[in-house]
């Protein structure tokens, strides 16, 4: 491991060396929003960005992937994606969310799709210099990340700070120009910098301790809230679709004219959405708005933490956001419950 300190054009010639060795996807702005794309040149990289309109993950479980291409009753064959590329600015919150899918992606049959193209990345973190309206990282304790990343930089006054680990940050580091490692005084500003984003990413107060999350849902299955809050409820799935955590999808078969030929794909799905839970025959496992509604919470804070032991939502705020009807935030539904209480047997 290794910290380097970077001037502001130490660091625009180190991204067009990234940008001319292989594809750099970093932060842009769009209007007013921020949107992960690939960049062309250096200047067109916002690290100063609130949040992306759709996280990063995106470019590891794309949103429509070619799984195989086949001819009926002949053949088939996979179709791989493993060209390496860089992903530029990842937030530490978004990061944990890939640190995530890499936990349930490799567990039981490892999804070799999804787990080529996360070897082929590089993915560089940076520091959130610019707190968006809803986030709550700080609640979460992904506000601020120390490892497994390839590069983290970090806004210090005059530059940046880039840490460097493992062979794809030897390669990182490799394309600096003069690099001068970091003195005592840029890391002790680094450290202000985490203690600064754990307190400041706050934007709303969990008063569950996380950890103590599964238990209250164990408690919670028939309490009110579910349907108050589903009555407003679009079915739209945006909740779903934004969320760096979310990784649900739905693999179908698109058959040529000829039918000689065609291709098996996935694309992105949403627990929220109608026919989420719809099976052959027509039967809903969850027929009703209140049932996908809560379920989107219980998927949060019980059966993803006791599948990788990590809470699944990551704090970005972005599903509050999105939801027009206002009712997707999940720290005041973890609140609610935990202050009005509702007791049932059916939790047991
Ligand atoms: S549930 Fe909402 S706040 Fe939590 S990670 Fe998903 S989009 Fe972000
Ligand atoms: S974004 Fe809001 S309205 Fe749309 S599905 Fe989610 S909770 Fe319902």
């Amino acid at each position: 491991m290794s910290v380097y300190k970077l001037n502001m054009e130490q660091l625009r010639n180190w991204v067009g060396r990234l940008i001319a060795e292989r594809p750099v996807y970093g932060v842009r702005q769009k209007d007013e929003r921020f949107v992960f794309g690939r960049l062309k040149k250096p200047e067109e990289l916002r690290l100063d960005y609130d949040v992306t309109i759709l996280p990063p993950k995106k470019y590891i479980l794309p949103t429509r992937e070619n799984l195989l291409a086949y001819q009926p009753g002949e053949h088939y064959e996979s179709l791989w994606a493993d060209e390496p590329f860089v992903l530029l600015g990842v937030h530490p919150y978004d990061f944990v969310a890939i640190r995530q899918l890499d936990l349930l992606f490799e567990r039981e049959k490892p999804d070799e799709h999804y787990l080529r193209r996360r070897r082929a990345a590089t993915i560089i973190v940076a520091d959130v210099e610019r707190a968006s309206d809803n986030v709550f990282a700080g609640c979460v304790g992904t506000a601020v990340v120390k490892d497994a990343f390839d590069g983290l930089l970090t806004r210090v006054e005059d530059g940046y700070l880039l840490e460097v680990r493992g062979e794809k940050g030897e390669w990182l580091a490799s394309l600096l120009e003069s690099p001068s490692p970091a003195n005592a005084a840029e890391l002790s500003r680094r450290n202000d910098v985490w203690e600064n984003n754990r307190r400041r990413l706050r934007k709303h107060e969990l008063k569950v301790p996380p950890e103590q999350l599964g238990d209250l849902l164990r408690r919670s299955v028939d309490h009110p809230l579910w349907e108050e809050k589903a009555r407003l409820c679009y079915s739209c799935g945006s909740c779903n679709l934004v969320c760096p955590t979310c990784y649900c999808f739905d693999v179908r078969d698109e058959s040529d004219w000829s039918l000689d030929k065609g291709v098996r794909y996935r694309v992105w799905d949403g627990c929220l959405l109608e026919d989420f839970a719809m099976v052959a025959g027509g039967h809903n496992f969850r027929p009703t708005r209140a049932a996908r509604y809560r379920h989107r919470y219980y998927r949060k804070g019980l059966y993803v933490p006791e599948m990788i032991g990590e809470l699944a939502c990551v704090g970005c705020g972005r599903c509050i956001t999105a939801c027009t009807a206002g009712i997707a935030n999940p720290v005041e539904v973890y609140n609610r419950l935990q202050e009005e209480p509702h007791e049932d047997d059916a939790a047991e």
